[in-house]
């Protein structure tokens, strides 16, 4: 089995951990109903898209 010759040092194992962070999904808000939402995408509580509703109204 291949094993390492040096122990990897906390600077390398820390250098290269630097790209492993998660970042959080963008947040927008929505212009009709002021809920959060994806950009680029359809409101998910009032169904708008650009003003427009694209998606039927779930709620009656
Ligand atoms: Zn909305």
């Amino acid at each position: 089995m291949a094993v390492p010759k040096k122990k990897t040092s906390k600077s390398r194992k820390n250098m290269r951990r630097a790209h492993d962070f998660l970042t959080p999904p963008a947040a927008s808000v929505c212009p009709q109903c002021k809920a959060p939402k994806l950009p680029h995408r359809a409101c998910a509580s009032c169904g708008t898209y650009k003003g427009k509703e694209v998606i039927k109204s779930e709620e009656i």
